[in-house]
């Protein structure tokens, strides 16, 4: 995939790159002061000249500039449409499951974010939606699992922790042949790497507490589609529910934003690097990375993402003791959940991020109790390497 061009600079016909959308997109000189940057609109209400006539904010659950500037960022990162910015990624995927209806069923993939699984089965199934949850990189499985009353397929590519590519393009016919709505979690690609509504998906989620803030500062989430109708819903949900993010999240997150495109590429760099090493080394039985050419998701991921990310795991030889043991011994990566930021991390899904997921779920879904997994920094990669090379050593 080459450097995308969608963002229409207003001035002229030209269309902007990734590049140029990550630091300008959302944001005009503001009109009294003329500061370059949005600032932060640290207010609850606004000033009625006349009842009912404003400037098109009345309070700030409804409309706030700083959440609109973020939001006009994410939409034209995506490559258009309009994005309906949340508290968080959670607050994100809430809203997008509560356009559904009591009885209907979805179909999600079973590698997925530990947060997510928890929503759906300890939230949602209270109220009546079905689910289930399969290898979305098996289109037949996918294919077998949808019921006349499925209304949303969920797809996380690539998936966590495993690091699993499903085929967006194929995922989006499939959903839509069968009039169910295609979801994808675009966290762990980001758009500067994936962009899962050119492929036919109708909303795009973000945690954009990870890549897009990417500086572990703030917690953050974003739908993004391309449908005024579902935008209309989505908007009408974030309102009525109210999981908005504050201002000063807003110009955080925008603020990260900024410089997506060149933390990206040396994320990516970084963990092109140590997931080669990785497979060299002795007390490494397995490493999931896209971009290896062995990954069963290699083809796929190289059709549908323009470089591999920034995420690692590994399985290592031994057992869950051994692995966590690794844990405390990194130095440079910090053993935390989380993931995205400019630093590197380190953690133990089965004890950490995935432990809300039953452990015969996990083993049934591939998550070994031996598997670590990295959030790959910005830093020098001939450090993370050696630090990983003192935590390894027997
Ligand atoms: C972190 C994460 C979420 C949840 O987002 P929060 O901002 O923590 O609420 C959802 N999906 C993925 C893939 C994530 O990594």
């Amino acid at each position: 995939m080459t450097e995308q061009r969608e963002h229409t600079n207003p001035g002229s016909q030209r269309r902007w790159s990734s590049a140029t959308t990550c630091v300008h997109a959302g944001t005009e000189p503001e009109p009294i002061t003329g500061a370059v940057m949005t600032p932060i609109f640290q207010t609850s209400t606004y000033v009625q000249p006349f009842p009912a006539r404003h400037k098109g904010y009345e309070y700030s659950r409804t409309q706030n500039p700083t959440r609109q500037a973020l939001e006009a960022c994410l939409a034209a990162l995506e490559g258009g449409g309009e994005g309906i910015a949340f508290a968080s990624g959670m607050a994100a995927i809430d809203a997008v499951l509560r356009l559904l209806e009591t009885g209907n069923h979805v179909v999600a993939g079973n590698d997925l974010y530990g947060g997510t699984y928890r929503l759906f089965k300890r939230v949602y199934e209270r109220f009546g939606l079905a689910f289930s949850f399969v290898d979305t990189t098996d289109l037949d499985a996918v294919r077998a699992a949808i019921r006349p009353e499925t209304a949303l397929l969920w797809i996380e590519t690539p998936s966590n922790p495993l690091l699993r590519v499903s085929d967006l393009a194929a995922l989006a016919r499939l959903a839509h042949e069968h009039g169910a709505l295609a979801v994808a979690d675009n966290t762990f690609a980001t758009p500067l790497l994936q962009r899962p509504l050119d492929l036919g998906i109708d909303i795009v989620v973000h945690s954009t507490t990870k890549y897009l803030g990417g500086h572990s500062d703030v917690v953050g989430g974003s739908a993004i589609t391309r449908e005024p109708e579902l935008a209309r819903r989505l908007r009408f949900l974030q309102n009525s529910a109210g999981a908005v993010p504050g201002p000063l999240d807003c110009f955080l997150t925008l603020r990260g934003a900024k410089t997506l495109h060149v933390r990206m590429e040396r994320h990516c760099d970084n963990a092109e690097r140590i997931a080669r090493w990785l497979c060299e080394h002795p007390r490494v039985a397995r490493v999931h990375y896209p971009g290896l050419p062995d990954h069963p998701g290699h083809a796929i991921a190289s059709r549908q993402m323009r470089r591999f990310g920034g995420m690692v795991s590994f399985e290592l030889r031994g057992n869950a003791e051994d692995a966590m043991q690794v844990c405390t011994r990194t130095r440079l990566f910090a053993c935390a959940e989380s993931l995205g930021g400019v630093e590197s991390l380190i953690e133990h899904p089965a004890s950490m991020t995935h432990a809300s997921i039953p452990a015969e779920v996990r083993r049934l879904a591939g998550l070994e109790d031996g598997l670590l997994r990295l959030s790959v920094g910005i830093e020098d990669a001939d450090d993370l390497i050696e630090d990983l090379g003192q935590a390894l050593a027997p």
